[in-house]
């Protein structure tokens, strides 16, 4: 997709099915961790005060304008952008998951969050393949664990949900040892799915 600049800030002219099919191509590929990153406002603003996170976002494969403050942005560029709420994308990429049998694995959260928001989903895609959840409160000395744990589940997708900038440090250290194909950064999705 076109990459375009908005506000200072790269974000990827996708739709909703584009974002879902880059999604299931990465995983038909068994490619390398694919990481699709939400741009929004805020992300503007702290990709603006935080080099390494602007520096991140530009290496990132896929920038979803999640916001519709973007969106609003991009018209002021005469650019159109279709509006992709990251929290809609992951349900998508739930529906494509059950689908097609691929298995999915949720980090991030307080445990009861996590445990509410798997069962959530579980509801809304029965056939859903949930291979494994975590708590987004793992010590840093067991965090090579968790990075076997996901591996082991053989889930393809994975969405990380520590907000931000920490879900992007995480996957910055992490993406190379991991085997999942799609990496989706869901900031605090998992309170609003459990709530
Ligand atoms: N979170 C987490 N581990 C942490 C810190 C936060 O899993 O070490 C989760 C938290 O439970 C919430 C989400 O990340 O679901 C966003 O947390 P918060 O609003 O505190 O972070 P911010 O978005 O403000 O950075």
């Amino acid at each position: 997709p076109q990459r375009l600049e908005i506000l200072g800030v790269p974000v990827d002219a996708v739709d909703m099915a584009r974002a879902v099919a880059f999604a299931d191509e990465a995983v038909r590929a068994e490619s390398r961790p694919q990481s699709i990153l939400a741009v929004n406002p805020e992300k503007v603003m702290s990709l603006a005060k935080d080099p390494w996170l602007a520096e991140f976002f530009r290496g990132g494969r896929l920038l979803i304008p999640d916001g519709i403050g973007v969106v609003w942005a991009a018209k002021l560029q005469h650019a159109s952008l279709a509006r992709v709420p990251g929290a809609d994308l992951m349900q998508e990429l739930c529906a494509l998951a059950a689908r097609r049998g691929y298995a999915i694995y949720l980090y991030g959260a307080k445990e009861e969050v996590s445990a509410a928001a798997a069962a959530h989903l579980q509801a809304r895609h029965p056939s859903l393949r949930i291979a494994g959840r975590s708590n987004g409160y793992v010590p840093a000395e067991r965090m090579g664990e968790l990075v076997d744990a996901i591996n082991r589940s053989g889930a393809r997708i994975l969405f990380v949900a520590l907000g931000s900038p920490r879900q992007e440090r995480w996957i910055a250290e992490h993406a190379s040892r991991l085997q999942v194909s799609v990496i989706q950064g869901i900031g605090g999705t998992l309170d609003t799915l459990s709530g």
